[in-house]
């Protein structure tokens, strides 16, 4: 027997995107085109490997365009990243990566984990960029670990291991004057790192995103924190500090934000 579909239905499934990951903040799915992939931001935030869990309504439009605006211009810096550009509000079209399983952390000023873990008081300038690795891996609160345990179980090699650590301070050389610009203070961030695979050598590429959910940043006159601590540490006002952040960067009027989400009810 022919079953007969309507136009409307075949459009339909044709059009529905193939989604191939969902993690704690991010959707992947297929791409058009061979290699690449629609990264789609959602408003989920979770804190302490998925203890604390919350909803920040607009943050997916927001990191979106943040991790936008900085990723190109690591691009115009010839800093390697997974972006190819934004789609609209809420996806970006990217590179597909194979994923290194580390997660690299740059320091400025000590806050987190450092703090809690050495006992350090928090916001002590650090005397030079702290490089610290976190193997990926949420059964196990993704541990810190050292370069020897890196290369000794072959998460990457030398060579990409050194790419990753010169790319992270790059990145941090960048980030701390474009936000000292925009008053505030880069005290920590952190980067996921891919191989991408072109013709038969593999380059090392900033995968992920670059957003207050991922750096660290306080207001240069205050120190008011303006990232995801105020949603780890309940100090309300998440959401008007992810836009102040957004609205300091210039990536967003108040009435695009408002449009935004009027557009997705
Ligand atoms: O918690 P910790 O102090 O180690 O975090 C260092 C930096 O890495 C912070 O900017 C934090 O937002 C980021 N981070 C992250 N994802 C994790 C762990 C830390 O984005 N899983």
């Amino acid at each position: 027997m022919l079953i007969k579909y309507s136009k409307e239905f075949l459009v339909k499934i044709m059009s529905e995107k193939i989604k191939i990951y969902e993690g704690k903040a991010k959707v992947l799915y297929k791409g058009k085109k061979p290699n690449t992939l629609i990264q789609y931001f959602k408003d989920d935030a979770t804190a302490f490997n998925n203890k604390k869990k919350g909803v920040i309504p607009g943050k997916g439009v927001i990191n979106n365009l943040i991790s936008e605006l900085l990723m190109s211009k690591l691009t115009q810096l010839n800093i390697p990243n997974h972006l190819i550009k934004r789609v609209n509000m809420r996806e970006q079209l990217i590179h597909k990566l194979e994923i290194i399983p580390l997660e690299i952390v740059v320091r400025n000023v000590s806050a987190g984990s450092l703090v809690k873990r050495l006992g350090i008081e928090e916001g002590k300038i650090l005397s030079r960029p702290l490089v610290e690795f976190y193997l990926k891996n949420d059964l196990l609160n993704d541990p810190i670990i050292a370069e020897e345990h890196i290369l000794n179980f072959g998460w990457a090699s030398t060579h990409e291991l050194e790419e990753m650590i010169s790319i992270s301070l790059r990145v941090n050389d960048f980030l701390l004057g474009y936000f000292l610009s925009l008053n505030l203070r880069l005290i920590d961030f952190k980067l996921e790192f891919g191989k991408f695979w072109d013709i038969d050598e593999p380059l090392i590429m900033i995968g992920d995103e670059i957003s207050p959910d991922n750096c660290r940043l306080w207001d240069i006159r205050t120190n008011e924190k303006m990232d995801k601590d105020r949603f780890r540490e309940d100090l309300g006002g998440v959401d008007k500090a992810y836009k102040e952040v957004a609205y300091r960067l210039g990536v967003l009027s108040k009435k695009e934000f408002n449009k935004a989400l009027k557009d997705e009810i």
